[in-house]
């Protein structure tokens, strides 16, 4: 690593955490959070699987506010509805996505969430330079209108399924140096980067990628890691976690990011099945020197 952020440790360290759900009330995230003893979550801010927008209503607002400010949580993150396609040719389509990305950005404004990610998009007959074009677009329009609640926008790495951009830091890169702003940053999921091409099984192929995203992106501008195992192989493209330690990334990964990456929140999304949490939870923790 040529920066020396990558190593540093800083007094501001993170443990790892999971996607709380929200059934029953955002602010269950935290009885959930509570109950797993982590200090980091992400969170659907409404159905992710829906266009319809949600409005945080006062009294949900302050339930939340108020768990946030007793619980030990010190970084909560909302990821962004699934349908959003930022790349996308299909002009309603782009005016819904960034219409949603706006109300997500509220919503985060309303319950104190300082980071909300999202993928970039798919570009299908587009081709990739100009999916990437319409994300900028899309993005400059968005901040714009959110000048009032200053969230930072996460762009994640992607497995590259289908047509979806992203796969490559150096499409973050291209992305962020259209946009322009400091309020975009980048989220790095473990599975989508392996499942890109990106060999992080090993120490040496950890090492190496972090340099190049520090290289392309800087790490500066890395604000949260999901952690997730692939069932895909490298370079597979295939989109599938596995619980941690039990697919095709192994543990070594996970050491480097838990012993070298404290000072950056990170989050299991990992199916939510029986204890499973808790199980990932303790085989992860169990990987700190
Ligand atoms: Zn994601
Ligand atoms: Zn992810």
């Amino acid at each position: 690593m040529n920066s020396s952020q990558a190593l540093i440790i800083s007094s501001d360290s993170f443990g790892v955490g999971v996607h709380c759900s929200i059934r029953g009330g955002l602010h269950n995230a935290f009885h959930e959070a509570e109950s797993l003893g982590i200090d980091t979550f992400q969170v659907f801010t409404k159905n992710q699987r829906q266009w319809k927008e949600k409005i945080i209503d006062t009294e949900e607002k302050s339930r939340f506010l108020d768990s946030y400010k007793t619980s030990r949580v010190k970084m909560i993150f909302s990821h962004a509805s699934y349908l959003i396609n930022l790349a996308s040719n299909d002009d309603a389509l782009w005016e819904r996505s960034a219409s949603a990305l706006i109300h997500e950005t509220q919503r985060c404004h309303d319950l104190g969430l300082e980071f909300t990610v999202v993928h970039p998009g798919a570009a299908k007959e587009l081709g990739e330079q100009e999916g990437i074009k319409m994300v900028v677009k899309a993005l400059k329009i968005v901040l714009h209108k959110t000048k009032k609640f200053p969230v930072k926008i996460l762009l994640e790495n992607t497995a590259g399924q289908g047509s979806s951009i992203g796969y490559r830091f150096e499409h973050l890169k291209q992305i962020m140096d259209g946009v322009d702003s400091s309020r975009i940053g980048m989220c790095f999921d473990t599975c989508h980067a392996f499942a890109a091409g990106y060999d992080i099984r090993t120490k040496g192929g950890f090492e190496a990628t972090m340099e190049e995203l520090d290289n392309i992106v800087g790490l500066k501008n890395l604000h949260v890691i999901h952690m997730n195992d692939s069932k895909g192989e490298s370079g597979s493209h295939l989109d599938r976690h596995e619980h941690i330690g039990k697919g095709k990334l192994g543990l070594e990964p996970f050491r480097q990011i838990m012993n070298r990456f404290a000072h950056i929140p990170k989050v299991i999304e990992t199916p939510k099945k029986e204890n499973m949490d808790a199980v990932n939870l303790e085989v992860i923790r169990g990987l700190i020197h």
